[in-house]
Order: structure tokens, then sequence, then C-alpha cells
């Protein structure tokens, strides 16, 4: 370890990940750090990753970003969840939703209640109880006062947005901020002789950057923390069978939708993002079942504007880094691991990893216990997140290809094995502290997924037929009417964050 302070920090790579760093540690720490980032123009940026979670409203407002601001320079949509078609079966459809689905009890949640309205007959669709399914359904979106008529309700919401655009407007922040933008391509660097310390890198033009702190932020290739450090990778393919992605961009052929879609296919399934301008679109596969030339056809056929360019694959191993902070060398997205995009969360887990290294900051130097609190607490998150996405592809009943009767059949991971007992005989979820998807996200997806508890919790017995049959019908008529208010995602577009 090293008791030598920090002052000068190097970010490696400037796509999204690199430039969220810059821009976050300029922000809070840039007084007294001196910060350069280093990009090369030839090498490039992963070009996707447009969907993301709501917390990233908070990483903006800590920023100080201007919402309609930002959502105009990168043509921004609003996100309320994502539409899960063909998943379960073929022709099937489910909305994993942001926010809460009804009105939850200290002991249960809502969806006791809703369980146990099942058997008595007086439960609708699930999601008719929660707001932002309801919106997502109507196309309707806006932002809400915290206190409205005494019904204390935001919609909750995140982000689709133009990843190439976004990744500028995070530099002219950092910028701003001071930070030092190098371009040129990284072909050196060196480590120290006695700890293995990264002390510097050195670019084809010869120029050497020295620093005592490096966010690799490199890509998939993890140019510091893998091809430099040998920290290790922990392959997740067993279980995330898919390993390839081709992408392409569209014409907008209609309005927007204020959600993701998801749609299974044969082989993996495909995103759909609808951008102000234009949509993004892909398809996720696993390369044992279909090739890349399928898969480009498979993509092709399943658009509806005109492609801008010949669709491009993208290859990956589903994994984690042994250690997402080795040494002096702090990785955050695609270098420190990739679990695929389905649920959105690579952005949201660069988030939590320059959050968490804000508070974990080596001020006096880098030391062992800020390096374990660090990658024990990014575990904690990232296996919650892995887990969630196995669920999706293991609780499915089609069996109707190779690919899905694979994961049908895979073994998962005890945590999940675990999770999914629970559920099925009780209806209860277990969660551990600094996990991100919570109770919300769980049961809609495994409901959706159509795994049904046997028992509901028991606290629901006090309530009589009636009064459960009233309380369901006036939660959702509560949502109901939230929705019927408000107005169309485009009118809000159009008046909030019209593009110019
Ligand atoms: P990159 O964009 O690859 O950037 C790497 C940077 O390193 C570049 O600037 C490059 O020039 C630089 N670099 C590399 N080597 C050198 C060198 N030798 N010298 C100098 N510079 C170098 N995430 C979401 O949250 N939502 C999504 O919807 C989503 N969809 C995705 C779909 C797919 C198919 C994939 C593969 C990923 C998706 N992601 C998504 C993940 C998301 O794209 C990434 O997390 C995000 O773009 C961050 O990428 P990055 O900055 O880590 O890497």
């Amino acid at each position: 370890m090293t008791a030598k302070g920090i002052t000068r920090v190097v970010i490696v790579g400037g796509g999204t990940a690199g430039w969220m760093a810059a821009a976050a540690l300029s922000k809070f720490l840039g007084k007294t750090l001196d910060i350069s980032l280093i990009e090369s123009d030839d090498i490039g940026t992963v070009g996707v990753g447009e969907a993301t979670v709501p917390p990233l409203i908070d990483f903006h407002r800590l920023l100080g970003i201007n919402e309609p601001d930002f959502m105009a320079v990168t043509q921004a949509t609003i996100k309320l969840g994502i539409s899960f078609e063909n998943w379960k079966e073929q022709g099937d459809k489910y909305i994993h939703a942001f926010g809460n689905t009804g009105k939850d009890h200290w002991a249960a949640g809502f969806w006791h209640c809703w369980l146990k309205g099942l058997r008595t007959g007086v439960s609708d669709n699930y999601g008719d109880y929660n707001v932002e399914h309801l919106a997502a359904r109507a196309g309707k979106f806006a932002i809400l006062p915290k206190s409205r008529d005494g019904y204390n309700y935001q919609v909750n919401y995140a982000y689709h947005f133009d990843a190439a655009l976004y990744a500028k407007f995070l530099r002219k922040l950092a910028e701003n901020n001071n930070v030092t933008r190098i371009e040129g391509k990284i072909t050196g660097v060196v480590t120290g002789t006695d700890n293995g310390f990264i002390e510097s890198v050195t670019l084809a033009s010869g120029q050497i950057i020295a620093g005592e702190l490096f966010i690799d932020c490199s890509g998939f290739r993890g140019l510091l923390i893998e091809q430099t450090l040998h920290t290790g990778y922990e392959d997740w393919s067993h279980w995330l069978p898919c390993d390839s992605a081709v992408a392409v961009q569209t014409t907008l052929v209609k309005s927007p939708v204020p959600y993701t879609r998801a749609i299974a296919r044969d082989f993996g399934w495909q995103w759909r993002i609808p951008l102000q301008h234009r949509e993004g679109t892909g398809l996720v596969y696993c390369s044992r079942y279909l090739s890349d030339e399928d898969a480009k056809k498979t993509l092709l056929r399943n658009v509806d504007g005109e492609p801008f360019f010949e669709p491009r694959v993208i290859k990956f191993r589903p994994g984690q880094r042994l250690k997402h902070w080795n040494k002096n060398c702090v990785a955050l997205g695609l270098a420190s691991g990739f679990i695929e995009p389905l649920e959105s969360t690579s952005i949201h887990l660069i988030q939590q990893g320059i959050l968490r290294l804000v508070r974990l900051f080596p001020s006096g130097g880098v030391r062992q216990s800020d390096i374990d609190t660090f990658n024990a607490q990014t575990k904690i998150e990232t296996d919650n997140v892995r887990d969630f996405i196995i669920l999706h592809y293991h609780a499915t009943q089609r069996t109707d290809t190779p690919f899905w009767r694979y994961c049908r059949n895979m073994t998962v991971p005890d945590s999940l094995a675990k999770k999914l007992e629970l559920f099925r005989q009780s209806g209860k979820i277990f969660r551990v502290p600094g996990e991100f998807f919570g109770e919300n996200s769980w049961v809609q997806v495994l409901l959706g997924q159509g795994v049904v508890p046997q028992h509901y919790h028991q606290i629901v017995d006090i309530m009589s037929d009636d009064e459960l049959a009233e309380f369901l019908s006036s939660v959702k008529l509560s949502a109901q009417r939230l929705v019927e208010q408000l107005p169309s995602h485009q009118d809000f577009l159009e008046r909030y964050c019209k593009a110019k």
C-alpha cells in the first residue's frame, strides 16, 4: 500500500463510464485533484447503452444538471419500465414498471393482498395497481409536484438517451471543471517494481501521463485492470448464455413510447429504445445457436424504420472482474465486467461505482481496507443484478428452441435458487442491504414469468373478503385517476425538452 496522498487521477477511456467518472470526480473532488482523461478517436466507444434506471436522476441532481437541457441535448425520452414480450411464453407480455405497486402493509407487501384477491376472484392484472405501468400502457407522462391534492405520489421514471450525445454532454461539464482531455492511444503502461502499482501510461506519441490513482474505463479490453494487473475474471456464461449483440439505429415511424421493449426471440432477445430523433435496436443472442449473419437478418426483419447503417456485431463475455478495485486501479463500466443489458443496469453500476469511490476516496493513500470495502459492496450489488437477470431467462415456460430449453433447465446460483424457493412457498422476498432491485421489481418479474406463490401472508386475513375487494378496487381507482390526468408522453416532450 502507499501512504502517499492522491493528487493526480488518470481516467483511461472516454465512453459513458469515463465521462461520467470525469464529470462526477471533478464536481465533487476537483478542487483537490488534477484529473486527466485519455481517449482514443481511433478506438472509439462501444456506442450502445441508451436505457437507464431511476437513480440516474439523483446522480444528475448531484452534478447540478438541468434536466430539460440534458434531455434536449441527448434527444432523451422517458422510460417508465420495460415491456417483456414472449418471455414467459410466445405471445405473452408483462411490464416491469418503476415505482411501487399498490400500498404495502409494514408486515407484508401489497402483492399478498393481491394474491388472496386472486383466490377470491377480485384481483385484476397486477400492473393495474401500478401508476407507472398504467402510464406506460397509456403512453402518458408528467413530472408531478411532490404533494398533489393530498395524494403524495410522483411518477417514477428514468431516461432513454443517445449514448454518444450523453458522453459529449458530460465531457462539457467535466472540461468546465478543469478536467484535461488527452486524445491518443495508450501503447504502454509502467508499474512500480516494489508494489506493482500503476505509475504512468505512455501514448503512441511518446507522451507520458503519470498519476497516483487510475480509473480504468477502457471498455471490454480492461487495459489496466486486466491487461496490466491481470486481476482475473469470473465467467457467468453458464448462467447468462448470450455472448453477442448486433445493433443498429433506425428512423422513428411513430411517437416514442415511454418504455423500453425487450422482446424474446428464438435464441436471445431484441431491445427497442425510442429516442426523440431515432430508435436504437439490437439483438442479444447466444452464438452457440445463432450465427452473426443470421442474427443480422433476424434483427433487420424486426425493425420498423429505415436503418442508418449496417448492423454492427459486438462480442462480450458475461461476468465480472475478481476485483473491481485492484492496487491503485479502479475499473468502471465494461472494463469491470458486463451483465447483459436486459434490465439496463450497466450505467447504474457505473454511477454506483463512482459514488462508492467518492465515499471511500483514498485520501492519504491507497489502503487495503478501502479496497476490500469497495470490492465487497460492489459484489453484493453486482451479484443481485446478475441473479435478477438470470431469473428472466430461467423462469420461462418456453421449450420451443434449444436456447430456451437450456435456460429453463440450467442450474442457477444458490442465492437465486433460495429466492425462488422462498417466493414459491410463501410469497416472501429476501433482500440484503446494498442490493439494487427491490421487492416491487422481483415480484413483478416473478409473477410476470409465471411464478405464483402457494401461500400469501396470513396478515391479509384480518380483512374480510368485502374489505379486501374494496381495498383493491380503491387502489386501482386512485392509480387510474392519477394516470387519466397526465398528458401524453409526446406532449410532455414537446413542452419540456424538445430537442432543438
Ligand atoms: P466504451 O464505450 O467501450 O469506452 C472505452 C473507451 O476507452 C473509449 O473512449 C476508447 O477510446 C478508450 N480506450 C480503449 N483502449 C484505449 C487505449 N489503448 N488508449 C486510449 N483509449 C483507449 N448499459 C445501460 O445502462 N443501458 C443499456 O441499455 C445498455 N445497453 C447495452 C447494449 C449492449 C449490446 C452492450 C454491449 C452494452 C450495453 N450497455 C447498456 C452497457 C453500456 O454500453 C456501457 O456500460 C457503457 O457504454 C460504458 O461503456 P464504457 O465507457 O465502459 O466503454
